[in-house]
């Protein structure tokens, strides 16, 4: 019976979603809770399957009936992670992966204190803004080839630059969670990543630490919030942000 949970926030746009889906694939008993959201699907997205999607109504139906974990209201819209996911993971011996906002992952870290939280930041603004820009075209040319010319279009500039001033703000509370993922070489940022994870069950185990342990404790621990500083900084200041952000100890 493991039942870690493990809390994945960044800066849309940096990587997270394609992080997320390949940690799936790749170690095994770790379930991903599908939040539920009032925002539209967007690309290829499914309900059901990267998030539910529900209206206002049903979502403030789910609030004032306690369904929820947390919820929080990102970019105008609701997003919250249900209850029965953490019960049910924890009822098959598994592990909870959760990709919520810095507000969600504040609410959980309250109420479950020994969850482990990872804060994924991209090389810099100016990656940041090319990925965001990358993925709102490849959205768009899927949406037209779904549609035609009643495709609902995603690439715009107020929504691109809305994400980036959202981006500085998100980042300012790294200092809230255990371990920081600077996402540049993808390969390498899913092996840190997946290092994380292991590390943290290792931690909570019993067993004797082999060699290759040793080993995955070493990658994980480099990725701890105080070693990543010094690139931390480098980071804030493609942000402009001059202010030093609170750590939280
Ligand atoms: P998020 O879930 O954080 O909003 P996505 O996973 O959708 O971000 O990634 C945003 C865009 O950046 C996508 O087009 C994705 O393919 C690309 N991307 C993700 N990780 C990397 C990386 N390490 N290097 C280059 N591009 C990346
Ligand atoms: P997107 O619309 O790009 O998929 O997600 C926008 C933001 O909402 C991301 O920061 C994502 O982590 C966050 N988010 C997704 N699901 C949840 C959730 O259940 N709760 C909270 N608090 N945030 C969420």
């Amino acid at each position: 019976m493991s039942g870690i949970i493990y809390i994945i926030s960044a800066p849309s746009g940096s990587g997270k979603s394609t992080l997320t889906s390949e940690l799936r694939r790749i170690v095994p008993d770790l379930e991903f809770s599908i939040s539920y959201t009032t925002r539209p699907p967007r690309g290829s997205e499914q309900s059901g399957r990267e998030y539910f999607f529900i209206g206002r109504e049903e979502f403030e139906r789910m609030i004032s009936e306690d369904e929820f974990l947390e919820w929080a209201e990102v970019f105008g819209n609701y997003y919250g992670t249900a209850k029965r996911f953490l019960r049910e993971a924890a009822a098959r011996g598994h592990d909870l992966l959760l990709d919520i906002d810095v507000q969600g992952a504040a609410q959980v870290k309250c109420k479950a204190p020994d969850a482990v939280s990872i804060f994924v930041l991209p090389p810099s603004r100016q990656e940041l803004e090319r990925r965001l820009r990358r993925r709102s075209e490849a959205d768009d040319d899927l949406q037209r080839k779904l549609m035609g010319n009643s495709a609902r279009l995603f690439n715009t500039e107020t929504i691109i630059q809305r994400r980036l001033q959202t981006a500085s703000q998100e980042i300012e509370n790294f200092g809230q969670y255990d371990y920081i993922l600077v996402n540049d070489r993808l390969e390498e940022s899913i092996d840190i990543l997946k290092s994380v994870v292991e590390a943290e069950r290792l931690k909570r185990s019993r067993a004797v630490l082999t060699s290759k342990d040793q080993l995955v404790l070493a990658v994980a621990n480099r990725a701890l919030r105080q070693p990543m500083m010094p690139q931390v900084e480098t980071i804030l200041t493609t942000f402009d942000l001059s202010r030093f952000p609170a750590v939280t100890e």
